[in-house]
């Protein structure tokens, strides 16, 4: 495998690529997260060993913008701290899997053979919950044979609640996916934007699609459940 490591702590990073070495595999480094990015986006590797904390550019961002860019090449984050919440937040971002530091080398290898095994995630072409469709190359959205017109903040959050469909995706995640990480957007201007949505998408007499989750945030699925 061609496996890029991003790692600023030059021992592990060290470590790391004689280790994978050692196992057969091509090691390219990058020693801060801007470099990382850069590769990351140049070179097609099978899988990427990216740590959280590294200047320039921290691994979570780093995940983000490539997943934002339909890159699905795997990534194995590694980390020091041990706060499930920034494994989950890392996870949510389209990191696959993530190691604490201190790991053993055969936990790794392992974890990073399972996580490129998977694969990239093949990405449809519509994205489609009953009679919803939507077209992120065109950025076409018809429900049935109605062509639905959406605002650019509107389509960015129907987009976000399709391609979780079935799942409740959460105020504070619809905020930072279509206003960024720092806005200072109000739950009640996606309230608005989601009512704006849902008066295209769920027209009467239409089943209902996009459903409140009170105190969480909002789920797109066609059957009640
Ligand atoms: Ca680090």
């Amino acid at each position: 495998m061609q496996v890029l490591v991003v790692e600023d702590e030059r021992r592990m990073a060290e470590l790391l690529r004689q280790g994978l070495e050692e196992e057969g595999h091509s090691v390219i480094l990058a020693m801060d997260g801007k470099e990382g990015l850069a590769m990351a986006e140049s070179h097609a590797f099978d899988a990427i060993v990216l740590d959280v904390m590294l200047p320039g550019m921290d691994g979570f961002s780093i995940a983000k913008k490539l997943r934002a860019s339909r890159n699905q090449t795997p990534i194995l984050m590694l980390t020091a701290r041990d706060a499930t919440e920034d494994m989950v937040a890392g996870l949510n971002l389209g990191a696959d899997d993530y190691l604490v530091k201190p790991f053993s080398f055969d936990v790794l290898l392992a974890r990073l053979r399972a996580v490129s095994r998977r694969g990239p995630i093949p990405q449809p072409v519509h994205l489609q919950v009953q009679d919803l469709l939507l077209n992120p190359a065109s950025r076409e959205v018809a429900r049935g044979s109605r062509r639905v017109a959406l605002t650019r903040t509107e389509y960015s959050l129907l987009e976000l609640l399709m391609r979780r469909a079935g799942r409740v995706v959460t105020r504070e995640s619809l905020i930072e996916a279509v206003w960024g990480f720092d806005s200072d957007v109000r739950s009640n201007t996606l309230d608005a934007f989601i009512r704006l949505v849902r008066d295209k998408v769920d027209v009467a007499g239409e089943q209902k699609l996009i459903h409140t989750v009170r105190g969480v945030g909002y789920c797109l699925r066609g059957e009640q459940v």
